[in-house]
């Protein structure tokens, strides 16, 4: 039902309605060219509504009205590959139906609603169903199934008539025998959480093929992971290759209003993008929900719900998602200032103050389920974060690092080293490595998490030897000391360091990643024996198999060449001898 009010204030995204009758994220139409907006506090006789276009030009005496819904996704084939803004709305069509720039007040389906799917159906008459059981399957992308699911708040039911072949998202496919009509296609409203049958404790790792974050400070597929850091430090490319590699069936990634360029490079570089299972374009499996900072706040801040809806739905059905937020600090920011508009009291550096709260519910949100319809499904959800100046002591860090439960610290020193993925190993941390042990110790290998912790421990102990290295030169060191320091460089510069832009170093699997601490760890060893049977350590490290293992990572045939490597350490110690 739509009730129709009038405009009293404008303030910025924020409008002041009277006389609505209007509940708490009511969808409304403001002024006179329709804008769309949400409400977001009623005081009095006052409707305060967040709206997400500009509203540059709208009067007060305008006229406003509330659809009487909230703001609500399409769900259905045709989520793949699509690029929406904040509020569901097809790119491509706001251009094509403003000409190039994005306008006002323009309405697009988020589904394509002509489209016809091949429906499968997968119950039969007499059936009982129930919220979130599967009716039927359509082959989304070659390699997607998308299970038609009953809208997860139906009570249950039985099927009266079910129907096979081809349709659109709007017809009816089945009728239950309480009369409700069911289509492809259903609405759900963003900030409600879709239900799951139960959350589980999250036992697997998000399998990245990058080696400091699958080694050192591993996520759970189902688990929440931070990447805050400074501008350049390589959250884009991070983000990016966690898209492209994780072991997850799809990806959903909202570009939260990072500058308009940057967005711009997302967009061009994410069709590119070729899928490593597949070979096949990598937004097949993907949604991405772009939002640039010239696009209104409000729909900035919508755009993160309207994400993490998109990825409940794909989880419901049963699969692995990978939500990436990039980034979270401009969520955060069109917050504080819908927030300082609504005059509210701020909080620290003006955010509102609950800007943790909401911050904990997105989170929240990711988790591995048993789904409603007898599946176990996950949503790993990463946020970006780019504390301004890279100080992580600013609230949006401080926060998220209270929530998350990885952390994968940026480092602005390190990239400028090119030391790329440019992640402190030692302000990094992962809550999940204990519960994951078990998974390493049978996947991997017996011993890899005591190589692991070995490693971990290694380069903390070369970080308080820097601090007397730079103060009077390695050569003052203890010769047991410079080997030591020899083989924390290896592992950053052979383990940690990985080019994103190698073909071949860009995905390291597990047994290579092991392999590689392995043969450090083997030197390593081979060359404390070697100075305890008195030979010198200037000695020990001139071995040229030693130079030679960098170059390993590279290579096609990472096996072989490993093999030749190792077989030549073995023959240089034992030439070195023991005195
Ligand atoms: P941010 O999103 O933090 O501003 P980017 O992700 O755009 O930073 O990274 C900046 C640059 O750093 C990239 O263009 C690339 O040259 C380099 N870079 C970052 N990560 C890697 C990596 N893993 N391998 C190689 N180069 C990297």
């Amino acid at each position: 039902m739509e009730v129709k009010g009038e405009i009293y204030r404008v303030a910025g995204p924020v409008v002041t309605a009277i006389g609505l009758d209007a509940k708490m994220y009511d969808l409304c139409k403001v002024g006179n060219e329709g804008l769309m907006g949400e409400v977001i506090q009623i005081v009095g006789d006052k409707t305060i509504i967040q709206v997400y276009e500009e509203t540059g030009g709208v009067r007060p005496g305008e006229p406003c009205m509330t659809t009487g819904m909230s703001l609500a996704v399409e769900l259905g084939p045709g989520l793949l590959s699509s690029i929406y803004d904040g509020v569901q709305r097809p790119l491509h069509v706001l251009l094509e139906k403003t000409g190039g720039f994005i306008g006002r007040g323009v309405t697009a389906d988020g589904l394509d609603h002509e489209r016809i799917w091949e429906f499968k159906p997968v119950v039969k008459k007499g059936d009982s169903v129930k919220g979130g059981d599967v009716i039927g399957v359509v082959q989304e992308t070659v390699n997607i199934e998308h299970k038609i699911m009953v809208p997860p708040d139906s009570p249950a039911s039985t099927v009266a008539e079910i129907k096979s072949g081809n349709f659109t998202i709007l017809d009816t496919i089945c009728t239950l025998t309480d009369g409700t009509e069911l289509q492809m296609m259903h609405r759900w409203p963003v900030r409600k959480p879709r239900p799951v049958k139960r959350k589980l404790t999250p036992e697997k790792p998000l399998v990245t093929g990058q080696r400091i974050l699958d080694g050192l400070f591993p996520v759970a597929k189902g688990g929440t992971a931070a990447i805050p850091g400074p501008f350049g430090s390589g959250k884009t490319v991070t983000q990016q290759q966690l898209s492209k590699w994780s072991d997850t069936e799809i990806v959903v990634y909202i570009g939260c209003g990072e500058r308009g360029n940057e967005m711009a490079d997302v967009l061009w570089e994410f069709p590119e993008l070729e899928d490593p299972q597949t070979g096949r374009p990598l937004m097949e499996r993907t949604i991405l929900v772009a939002n640039t900072s010239n696009m209104p706040v409000a729909a900035r801040e919508a755009s993160v719900y309207t994400g993490m809806t998109l990825a409940e739905y794909y989880r419901d059905m049963g699969y692995d998602v990978s939500l990436m937020a990039d980034s979270t600090s401009r969520w955060a920011e069109a917050m504080r200032e819908i927030s300082s508009r609504l005059e509210e009291m701020p909080g620290e550096e003006g955010y509102p103050a609950y800007l943790s709260a909401r911050l904990a519910e997105f989170y929240e949100r990711a988790g591995v389920a048993d789904t409603l319809c007898g599946e176990k499904g996950s949503i790993t959800a990463i946020g970006a974060v780019s504390p301004p100046g890279g100080d992580f002591s600013e609230p949006v860090t401080q926060n998220t690092l209270r929530i998350v439960k990885v952390f994968w610290a940026l480092d602005a020193k390190l990239s400028q080293r090119r030391h790329f993925p440019a992640i402190n190993w030692l302000n990094s941390y992962s809550l999940y490595k204990e519960d994951l042990n078990d998974w390493f110790t049978e996947n991997v290998a017996p011993d890899y998490v005591a190589m692991r912790e070995r490693a971990m421990d290694m380069l903390q102990t070369e970080s308080e030897l820097q601090e007397i290295v730079q103060l009077v030169g390695s050569d003052a060191l203890p010769e047991e000391q410079q080997l030591l320091l020899e083989i924390t460089r290896m592992i950053r510069e052979i383990y940690l360091q990985q080019n994103a832009f190698h073909p071949i170093d860009t995905y390291s699997p597990f047994a290579k990643q092991y392999k590689i601490m392995q043969a450090i760890m083997k030197w390593g060893d081979a060359a404390m024996d070697a100075l305890k049977s008195g030979i010198p350590a200037s000695e020990i490290v001139k071995m040229e198999s030693k130079d030679d293992l960098p170059k390993v990572k590279f290579e096609e045939d990472f096996e072989g060449s490993l093999n030749t490597v190792l077989g030549k350490m073995d023959k240089e110690f034992a030439a070195l001898g023991g005195r």
